[in-house]
């Protein structure tokens, strides 16, 4: 935090409003009414309308301990804008609530507002609106995000089928691990605040947990390639709870190998060092935000060569449940040991 500190309560809440609404640009033509009105306009013409809310709660989903305000104002975004592309939809713009406590001073939802703004840029979607209150205690973060996608081409998690193949983007398990580097260091600083993070050798890791990307990449290349995915989720609970959301609401069962996981040398090397299986990390880790989907068989050809889409197993029958075949090839449960906020 800079050293300048200006009371939010010297603004007020409109002051703070006209300070988001005047940092804030519109790119997009769909935007017909952003902030200012009683509601935003948005004009998808003949397309569907996605639609994806989150709710954040210092202490609970973030700790601003170790996760700087700017980070968590992009990753606010990013995992919006990754459930939206787990539709296999575009975001087009977002809405962002904030309950702020005096704690906070417009220095501090400057440096928020600025992590929110530039993944608006980065992502092309138009801040359109929010509500803006005190709180008593914590920062509450809210975000709804809002996409498009043409008919016929959303891809739910109902749509898997018998002998479709499993694809996960990008790597898992460093986002998890990223978690567990800084909470050691949280707690080194909190017994001796003279040491100084150590986090140059984790720098992947860490990146992953504090300034993840949803993949609306992907989503752009599967179109330009001609392949709807026949189901589609995002990784944000661990790909095992993921999974089992497929198989669930798709009725199938589920066979990876783990051989085909992929797992970053940074994720395996940390893992090892804190004494936590890499595989684990990445099939029961969270917050990695890679797209998990499943693609028919006549589409393999397609993707086959593409250098960040993995292909980690098959689609099987409701009756052989959902296993992974290990590298001493046995067969196992696949679990859901997702993130549990509720404890
Ligand atoms: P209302 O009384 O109708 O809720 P507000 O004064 O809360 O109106 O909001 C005025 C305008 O500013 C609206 O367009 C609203 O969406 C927008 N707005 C309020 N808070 C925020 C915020 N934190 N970020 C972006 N837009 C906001
Ligand atoms: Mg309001």
């Amino acid at each position: 935090m800079t050293e300048k500190r200006t009371e939010l309560s010297d603004l007020g809440e409109f002051g703070l409003i006209d300070r988001i609404a005047t940092n804030t640009k519109l790119e997009n033509e769909s935007t017909v009414v952003g902030i200012g009105d009683d509601a935003a306009v948005i004009n998808h013409s003949d397309k569907q309308t996605l639609v994806s809310t989150d709710l954040l709660l210092e202490g609970i989903h973030f700790d601003l301990s170790y996760m700087p305000l700017a980070h968590l104002g992009y990753k606010l975004v990013a995992v919006n804008v990754s459930d939206i592309a787990a539709m296999n939809g575009i975001a087009s713009q977002i809405t962002v609530s904030i309950g702020i406590s005096n704690r906070f001073s417009l220095e501090a939802v400057d440096e928020l507002y600025k992590g929110i703004h530039a993944a608006c840029e980065n992502y092309k979607i138009d801040l359109v609106g929010g509500d803006t209150s005190s709180s008593s205690s914590g920062l509450v973060l809210s975000v709804t995000a809002v996409g498009y996608c043409e008919k016929g081409k959303v891809a739910s998690r109902s749509g898997a089928k018998k002998d479709d193949i499993i694809c996960v983007t990008g790597d898992l398990g460093g986002a998890y691990l990223g978690l567990q580097v800084l909470e050691r260091e949280k707690q080194v600083f909190l017994t001796n605040p003279e040491m100084q993070p150590q986090l140059d050798k984790y720098d992947y890791i860490v990146q992953r947990q504090l300034k993840p990307e949803a993949r609306m990449d992907i989503v752009h290349e599967l179109r330009e390639m001609g392949v709807i995915p026949s189901s589609m989720i995002d990784v944000s609970d661990g790909l095992g709870s993921e999974l089992l959301h497929i198989a669930k609401s798709s009725k199938i069962g589920i066979q990876i190998y783990e051989d085909k996981l992929p797992i970053d040398k940074q994720t395996y090397d940390t893992g090892y060092e804190l004494g936590i299986d890499a595989t684990t990390a990445a099939t029961n880790g969270g917050e990695d935000y890679e797209l998990l989907f499943t693609i028919s068989q006549d589409d393999y050809e397609k993707l086959k060569n593409h250098s960040d889409i993995h292909f980690i197993g098959y689609v099987k029958e409701s009756k052989d449940g959902c296993k992974m075949v290990t590298k001493q090839e046995n067969l196992v449960d696949i679990t859901a040991q997702g993130w549990n906020h509720i404890n």
